[in-house]
């Protein structure tokens, strides 16, 4: 059984069909991408996992226990941390206050946005957020404000504060969308060594193929809400129906 099992589900937007049927599993500590055109249904299956959206009917569960009627923040809570396709860190706090929120959402299970102030005072959330802006080696950007950064810094910082969170499963909705080629590369390596060094699982949804090939070990090919294919990159590449479904060919 995988760390994520998601059974028979079902998303209606009134006549659309946005999920059918969707049966996928997600081994532990592997990079599973789900790839698919436009309107596929991606971000809708991504928002069925992390509580957002509530399938109509089927099952979702992580670690074997289900997460359907769960808030999206008991499932954060469960492990699972979740990278949007806009990037959600807050602009007017430093890069050293916005590590600092999921540090204390990680200790207290929750965070209060004014606690930041008082809490600048609280050498050891301080010391953490340093630490793992040393990790995302952006130890140098730590007074800065957070929107006067690069796209892909910005990238950077918000999947450092997912890991800041400590999950078993990462999900990355379309992570180098609007970046530019070396910021793409940059944050491919970075996806690259987190795998490498963390007992993690990352789950991620792209466009780019160049992205999808440098990391998957795993891909789903969804196509109008239900998945055509999975298979290892290799066969993925050469599949004729997704050459038709996806590249268009
Ligand atoms: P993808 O992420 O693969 O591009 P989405 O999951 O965003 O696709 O969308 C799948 C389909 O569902 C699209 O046709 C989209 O227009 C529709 N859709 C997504 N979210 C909503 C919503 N909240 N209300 C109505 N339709 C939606
Ligand atoms: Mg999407």
């Amino acid at each position: 059984m995988g760390i994520l099992e998601v059974k028979g589900v079902n998303k209606r937007f009134g006549g659309l069909q946005a999920l059918g049927d969707v049966n996928l599993s997600i081994a532990d500590n592997v990079c599973h991408a789900i790839i698919g055109p436009n309107g596929a249904g991606k971000s809708t299956l991504l928002n069925c996992l992390v509580g957002k959206l509530i399938p109509d009917t089927g099952s979702v569960s992580f670690k074997g226990n289900s997460v359907l009627g769960r808030s999206p923040h008991e499932i954060n809570q469960m492990g699972i941390s979740r990278v949007f396709q806009t990037p959600e860190i807050f602009g007017d706090l430093s890069v050293l206050e916005n590590m600092m929120i999921p540090c204390f959402a990680k200790r207290d299970g929750y965070f209060k946005l004014n606690a930041i102030s008082d809490v600048m005072a609280q050498r050891d959330m301080v010391e953490k957020a340093e630490h793992m802006l040393e990790e995302m080696n952006m130890a140098n950007k730590k007074d800065m404000m957070a929107s006067s950064m690069s796209r892909g810094d910005k990238r950077r910082l918000e999947i450092g504060m997912c890991l800041a969170q400590e999950p078993s499963l990462l999900l990355l909705d379309e992570p180098t969308a609007g970046m530019a080629r070396a910021d793409t590369n940059n944050t491919i390596d970075l996806l690259k060594q987190i795998k490498d060094e963390r007992d993690i699982t990352i789950a991620i949804i792209e466009h780019d193929m160049h992205v999808v090939f440098s990391l998957a070990d795993r891909i789903t090919v969804l196509a109008q809400g239900t998945p055509l294919v999975e298979d290892t990159p290799e066969n993925i590449k050469g599949h004729p129906k997704v050459r038709e479904a996806y590249l268009g060919e």
